[in-house]
């Protein structure tokens, strides 16, 4: 096993990993950016490190400096967490050069599945069902548009090297498609540094249901089941459940062997989780592939059992999988994404000092967060502050224990998510599990007090 793990990244996914190392008896190096000096993963790690100014350019996403980090304090491994380098290929590749174990799959395979079109190539040619679209990245404008009108539309137009629901244009007929393209083209290329973009058809009310994976490097590989990460507004996830209501154990077996098949395809190593659109009618088709732990990867853990961060560890340290299959699930579970935005005000972010942070508790709470009373928000980063993930012995259970919990969550000073949610967890819709991709759209009144 690793003796000292350096974690390059900070908030709560930060802390999350400290847990896991401190519980196999491993020592963790923080660092941290001149905007997170008072930060609590640079308090609980055994060692720290500044790795500069604020911007994650100059800090957390400088590669050269996070290397000489572990260099400088001897550690022979890092965790990327998720966002900033977790799934860049040049940062796995410097780590494996440098001798230092990259917590995560080979930079071949985060090559392969960071790009959407070779990820959905490599896929079809294992039958795994993708969404209908180009079989790669297209240049030519006329040539793209007759195989929008192939696959009927509304079509998507998306960025090969996009994430995070960034890079994507939806066009309703040929006319917008023209505009729609050249845009996302344009965009690609600006945003992501490759211009590269493919179509494919645009689902109307579809779930967006994800299965867990790990693999370890003697061959094994298994599913931990789904997450239903339907609730979405701009295509970014604000709350994630397990399992989903519109999965039962046939269709879950189905699905969860083509996630397996996908990832086995590539040989997989690691935390992993393919990403699947269920169609109203019951097909589901494959979209992407992320290569790292998720901010989501609680749920699963509460359901199963199993610490997702620690099987990372193992089996990135050649260790075999500690679990030989999916584990009988435990309930329900339900989270929800406490950022600090004004849902009224388009999600804008609202930074700053936290005065009051009172957490819910009791059975069944979870709670992963990096704040404190007192802590301020810096600007820089994204804003997530707290992930609240209940469970219950079903699905209406585990609805009440997240509106119990966020209405005796207090966090003073900044604007957040919470009144929102709480509204969600009231919502008969939601309430009744009839959720899809477009179900904010329909319940704007949602987004404000009413
Ligand atoms: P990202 O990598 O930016 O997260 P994804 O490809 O995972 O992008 O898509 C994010 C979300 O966009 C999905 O969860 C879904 O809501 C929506 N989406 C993507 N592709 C389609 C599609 N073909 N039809 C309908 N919705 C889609």
């Amino acid at each position: 096993m690793f003796k000292k793990v350096l974690i390059a990244n900070r908030g709560e996914i930060a802390l999350r990993v400290i847990r896991a190392c401190r519980e196999l008896g491993i020592q963790t190096v923080a660092v941290y950016s001149e905007a997170d000096r008072e930060s609590l993963h640079v308090r609980f790690a055994d060692d720290d490190v500044c790795i500069g100014p604020p911007p994650a350019r100059d800090s957390y996403l400088k590669i050269p400096r996070l290397i000489a980090a572990a260099e400088i304090t001897g550690a022979d491994a890092i965790h990327p967490g998720y966002g900033f380098l977790a799934e860049n290929a040049e940062f796995a590749e410097t780590c494996a050069a440098s001798n230092i174990a990259f917590i995560g799959p080979t930079a071949e395979q985060i090559r392969v599945m960071g790009d959407k079109a070779a990820a959905r190539k490599a896929m079809a040619a294992v039958g795994v069902p993708i969404v209908p679209g180009t079989p790669g990245p297209i240049e030519d404008v006329d040539e793209a548009l007759s195989f929008a009108r192939e696959i009927g539309f509304p079509v998507i137009i998306k960025a090969a090297a996009g994430g995070g629901g960034k890079g994507m244009r939806v066009a309703e007929d040929p006319e917008d498609f023209m505009r729609a393209f050249q845009l996302a083209r344009s965009e690609a290329l600006s945003a992501f540094g490759s211009g590269d973009v493919y179509v494919e058809k645009y689902l109307a009310r579809p779930r967006h249901i994800e299965f867990q994976i790990v693999g370890d490097k003697h061959g094994h590989l298994i599913h931990l089941g789904e997450r239903d990460c339907s609730v979405q507004r701009r295509h970014q996830k604000l709350i994630e459940e397990a399992p989903s209501p519109a999965v039962g154990p046939a269709l879950r077996e189905r699905m969860g062997h083509d996630a397996v098949r996908g990832a086995k395809a590539i040989d997989y190593v690691g935390a992993g989780t393919i990403e699947m659109l269920l169609d109203e009618d019951g097909s589901y088709y494959f979209m992407e592939m992320n290569t790292r732990i998720q901010v989501e990867h609680g749920v699963t853990e509460m359901l199963t059992g199993i610490d997702l961060v620690k099987e990372q560890l193992r089996v990135a340290a050649g260790e075999p999988l500690s679990v030989g299959e999916l584990p009988p699930l435990r309930g329900h579970v339900i989270e929800v994404r406490v950022n600090a935005e004004d849902p009224a005000r388009n999600f804008q972010p609202s930074p700053g000092r936290i005065d009051v942070f009172h957490p819910p508790g009791g059975p069944g709470v979870r709670i992963d967060s990096h704040v404190y009373a007192g802590y301020t928000v810096p600007p820089y980063y994204d804003s997530l502050l707290a992930k609240l993930i209940c469970q219950g012995r079903d699905r209406a259970e585990a609805v009440k224990r997240v509106q119990v919990a966020l209405e005796s969550f207090v966090l003073e000073g900044v604007t957040t998510t919470i009144p929102f949610l709480a509204r969600v967890m009231h919502n008969a819709a939601f309430q009744a599990g009839q959720v899809d991709t477009k179900f904010l759209e329909r319940e704007a009144s949602l987004l404000r007090e009413p």
